[in-house]
């Protein structure tokens, strides 16, 4: 199972990844917090990546690409994954045909989780007391959503055009945006 996992920041895509991922029995990757994890631990790649977070910027694609490259390289990826804030450009889903063709697979689905502007900002102001994220400032938040609609949200037609898109309403309880997803998804949900 190929899965890709999308919708603007704060659309609670990780949390819904989660549930997916373990669900199908394979991992969550999400390169957001491969970023972070980096920018922690203080690795070269940590240092580059964070200028671009800290702004709300993307990182640059090649940097992006080559990490997903390695992550989905390792054996636990191997019977399939669910990306979480990737691809969010268009070389990017170009990058990530070529990687999933290597391998003689193919992509299942790509959920996109839609949600209303205004409740996202709150969301993430929340989210910020929460987790202290460096990102969630408000003037970062506007940058990545500006970003999102710009280079991101045309994604939507390109999977759409591919017949892969899956479109699930993601406002509300956490609980009830999940229970969508598996409906979406055609996957009877376990208790
Ligand atoms: P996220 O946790 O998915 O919101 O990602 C946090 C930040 O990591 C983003 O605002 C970007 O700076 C960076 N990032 C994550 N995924 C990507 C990607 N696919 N392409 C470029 N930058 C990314």
């Amino acid at each position: 199972m190929r899965l890709i996992i999308m919708g603007p920041p704060g659309a609670g895509k990780g949390t819904q990844a989660k549930f997916i991922a373990e669900h199908f029995k394979i991992p969550a990757i999400s390169t957001g917090d491969i970023f972070r994890a980096n920018v922690t631990k203080g690795t070269p790649l940590g240092l580059e990546a964070k200028r671009y977070m800290d702004a709300g910027d993307y990182v640059p694609d090649e940097v992006t690409n080559l990490m997903v490259r390695n992550r989905i390289d390792e054996p636990d990826a191997e019977p399939g994954f669910l990306l979480d804030g990737y691809p969010r450009t268009l070389s990017q889903v170009e990058e990530l045909d070529g990687m999933i063709k290597f391998t003689g697979h193919q992509l299942d689905a790509v959920v996109v989780l839609t949600v209303d502007q205004d409740e996202i900002v709150s969301r993430l102001l929340q989210r910020a007391q929460v987790e202290g994220r460096a990102d969630d400032t408000e003037d970062v938040i506007r940058r990545r959503q500006e970003l999102y609609t710009e280079q991101t949200e045309p994604l939507i037609e390109v999977y759409r055009d591919r017949g892969l898109l899956v479109e699930v309403d993601g406002m509300g309880e956490v609980d009830d945006v999940t229970r969508r997803v598996f409906a979406a998804l055609d996957v009877i949900p376990q208790s």
